[in-house]
């Protein structure tokens, strides 16, 4: 028998929440990002679930690679753009688009020595100081670009840092949103511009030709805890489920696991779960992050290990060896335990959580 950790990836919740971002934003096209694989999920995993939308966005152009050997046709957006200038030769290859944000990229589209048709997502820093020409220069470029024989089509792009929340009382998408629309106001081109957030929460006031959803995809509400995945009508996508693989009775003033950070004030029965830093789950979770056991939600305790942590399973007195464990995501009985919970316990974010499932992990895809 295998060990019993099985991150379970749900084909239903992925369509679910592909249909929401259709109806949040009916009038654009979408692209489903699946970069870092598909957030954690694996990209062939999710391609079947996907493939309805208008396109598909990540880094790397491997991972571009394998979704044109899935079957997939359509269009592909590079979100960081090239990283050097053979990368050319597999974007004409694949026919891949790309973002174009820094002026040695434009260099190097420049000096591409074969004919080509690139379309390009031209990306302008609108406030978010990561990557993307400023508003003052980016006319200009967009002038040089639009001269090239290289490029087929410009749309403009950019990305929030705030849309899931305010910046300086004010609301988050204000300061970038007014600098971008300035700046392109006559220019020909289509737009893209809003990530998860933008899309739920200012589906009305942003033309976005081109939309970008992540996380929303995957069943973690970008803007937790103001709203929840139930709030959004979102489903988990990714359950990462275990078993109880051993029982303990704790007196008074007993402990469990390294460094007794956990002692029992009174009497207590625990779960030990084949589970651990070493499958992806957060060392940090200290006692109290939420757990499903046979789909009752209780807590963990103690110090996870690198291969187990322990549970209370004062809740749930039926619980024995074998007996399911959820560490997020749905039990097999449709208990919901919102990854986006338990990284709030754990002071990160459900992107965070889903990227860092491990390789020993076992991945099964279920309807
Ligand atoms: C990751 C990414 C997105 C998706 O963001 P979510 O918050 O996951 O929806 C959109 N645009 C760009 C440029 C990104 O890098």
């Amino acid at each position: 028998m295998p060990r019993p950790i099985t991150a379970v990836i749900h084909a239903q919740a992925l369509r679910q929440n592909l249909a929401v971002v259709r109806q949040s934003v009916p009038d654009s096209k979408v692209f489903a990002v699946v970069k870092a694989n598909a957030y954690g999920h694996g990209i062939e995993r999710v391609y079947e679930s996907f493939k309805s939308a208008d396109g598909f966005a990540l880094l790397d152009i491997e991972e571009a690679k394998r979704l044109r050997a899935l079957g997939w046709t359509g269009p592909i957006l590079l979100l960081e753009g090239i990283f050097s200038p053979q990368d050319l030769f597999d974007c004409a290859q694949y026919q891949l688009s790309f973002t174009v944000h820094s002026e040695q990229q434009m260099v190097w589209l420049q000096h591409h020595p074969y004919p080509a048709q690139f379309d390009i997502f031209m990306k302008m820093n609108s406030g978010m100081n990561r990557l993307g020409f400023k508003p003052q220069q980016y006319r200009e470029i967009w002038q040089q670009l639009s001269q090239s024989d290289k490029i087929a089509s410009i749309t403009h792009m950019m990305h929030f840092s705030d849309a899931d929340g305010e910046r300086f009382g004010q609301k988050g998408i204000d300061y970038q949103l007014s600098e971008f629309e300035a700046t392109i106001q006559d220019l020909p081109g289509e737009r893209s511009v809003s990530n998860s957030a933008a899309i739920l929460r200012y589906q009305n006031q942003l033309q976005s030709d081109y939309v970008r959803g992540g996380i929303m995809l995957y069943g973690s509400s970008p803007d937790y805890p103001k709203h929840s995945i139930q709030d959004w009508g979102l489903a988990p996508t990714m359950s990462l489920r275990s078993e109880i693989i051993a029982v303990q009775q704790l007196n008074a003033n007993e402990s469990v696991g390294y460094g007794s950070s956990y002692v029992a004030e009174q009497p207590i029965r625990i779960g030990i779960v084949a589970c651990g830093y070493a499958d992806g789950y957060q060392r940090i979770s200290a006692t109290g992050t939420p757990v499903l056991v046979n789909g009752i939600r209780t807590r963990t305790i103690g110090r996870v290990s690198m291969d187990m942590l322990a549970v209370d399973l004062t809740p749930i007195s039926d619980a024995q060896v074998g007996s399911e464990v959820v560490l997020w995501g749905q039990s097999s009985t449709g208990t919901i335990l919102p990854i986006d919970d338990v990284a709030a316990t754990s002071g990160t974010i459900g992107y965070e959580l889903m990227c860092g499932v491990t390789a020993r992990v076992n991945f099964i895809n279920q309807e």
